[in-house]
Formats: structure tokens, C-alpha cells, sequence
């Protein structure tokens, strides 16, 4: 049986970005990137130098154990008002992200993940082609700029960190899907000078191209 390096599980929480943004989920983390190696030390000459997310570590499961870890955490009244019991997965959305989920997930996870939750969000940053998935699994691109590594994914809609990926925005555009344009965190969170000029190149990119503006929710709202 398969196993994955999974980092965490955690939630109910609202996924905070993209298209399914404000609505609830559970958080499914794999370890592992391919943009860094996660050693602070390390971070500033990365790939993604404002990354905020610890992915390294974690245990060993197979789909079969993660499906039964998300389980558990679905409150013992379910997500919905009016239920009694344990609840179910089938009203939440999962977001799978990492690291780069991408590295590990196969078609055997998804397809586990796919049944047992709404909707499915892969954050990825593009560098890893996607196995057969179920139909609401999809493909949210935040695509990142890693040396000898191309961005392959087909994305059902981009996020685009402005302005450090904004090199990517042209091509998200040609797509014809769904394109976020996201500002960039600072450490401090989403707020301040050097955030604040951020959301001002993102408010006129999106006044000039008709994207869509993406705002980390859960920043805001003090939320994991
Ligand atoms: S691809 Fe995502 S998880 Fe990996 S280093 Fe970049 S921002 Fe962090």
C-alpha cells in the first residue's frame, strides 16, 4: 500500500484563496518542495523567498489512514446546523496543498479524496503534471519561477503572487481560465507599507485586465 509523507491535517477552517474561497475545508499538508528545501537559512535565496509555510517532516500514511485522520475532524455535530452525530466530509472542501502536493499525490489518493470530499483545491506551483483526477478535483496553479524546472500543470485557474510572480500573468491571461491575482504577504502579515504596495500594483493590474483580486482570508480573520 502507498504511503504519503503527510505534514499535517488540520481544520474545519475556510479555504482563505481562489475560487473557492470563504467556504469551509479541511486542510490536507503533504511534505516537500521542490521551490525550497525549508530550511530557513535557506529561504531568502529560494525560489520563493516569502513563503510562510513549514512543510518539512511530517508521518507516513496510506489513503486509506488519511481519509480516516479527516474524518476525525469534522465536528461530532457536522458542519451544517440541524445534524446530530458525526459529521461528513461530503459538506466540506479539502484543500491539498504542501509544499508541493504534486510530488507525492497520485491517482490513487485523488481519487479517494475526490470521493470523500465536495470539492478537492491541488495548490500547486505548476512544476508536476497532475495524474487522472475526479471531476471535482481541481488545479489551483500558484505558479512559481524554479530554475530547470518548467511550469507543465494545467491549471483551472491561476493564482498569481504579484509582484513576484507577476512574469507569469501573460501567460495565465492566454489561458482563458479563471486568473487571482494575489499580493504578496510580508512576514508581518497583510498589512503595512511593502503590503500595501503590493495590493496597489494588484488593484491596477486587475483594473487593467479584468482579473480577479485574491486576499488570504484566514490572514485577516486570525485563522489557520
Ligand atoms: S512552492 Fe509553495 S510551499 Fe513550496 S516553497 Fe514555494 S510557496 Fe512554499
Amino acid at each position: 500500500m502507498r504511503r504519503y509523507q503527510v505534514k499535517s491535517l488540520f481544520g474545519p477552517t475556510l479555504q482563505g484563496e481562489g475560487l473557492h474561497a470563504g467556504m469551509p475545508c479541511l486542510f490536507l499538508r503533504l511534505a516537500g518542495c521542490n521551490a525550497w528545501d525549508g530550511r530557513p537559512e535557506k529561504r531568502a535565496t529560494s525560489a520563493c523567498p516569502y513563503c510562510d509555510t513549514d512543510f518539512l517532516g511530517g508521518e507516513p500514511l496510506d489513503a486509506a489512514a488519511i481519509s480516516e485522520r479527516l474524518a476525525a475532524l469534522v465536528p461530532e455535530s457536522g458542519p451544517g446546523p440541524g445534524r446530530s452525530g458525526r459529521g461528513s466530509t461530503g459538506t466540506l472542501g479539502l484543500v491539498l496543498t504542501g509544499g508541493e502536493p504534486l510530488l507525492q499525490a497520485d491517482g490513487e489518493l485523488l481519487a479517494t479524496l475526490g470521493a470523500a470530499f465536495r470539492w478537492v483545491d491541488i495548490e500547486t506551483n505548476g512544476t508536476r503534471p497532475c495524474p487522472v483526477r475526479p471531476a471535482n478535483v481541481f488545479i489551483s496553479c500558484s505558479p512559481k519561477r524554479i530554475a530547470g524546472q518548467e511550469v507543465v500543470v494545467e491549471a483551472d485557474w491561476w493564482k498569481v503572487l504579484i509582484p513576484d510572480q507577476e512574469s507569469f500573468l501573460e501567460r495565465a491571461l492566454a489561458s482563458g481560465k479563471p486568473v487571482f491575482l494575489q499580493p504578496t504577504c510580508p512576514d508581518q502579515g497583510p498589512s503595512g507599507e511593502l503590503y500595501q504596495r503590493h495590493l496597489e500594483r494588484c488593484l491596477a493590474l486587475c483594473y487593467r485586465h479584468g482579473c480577479r483580486l485574491s486576499l488570504q482570508i484566514h490572514k485577516y480573520i486570525g485563522i489557520p
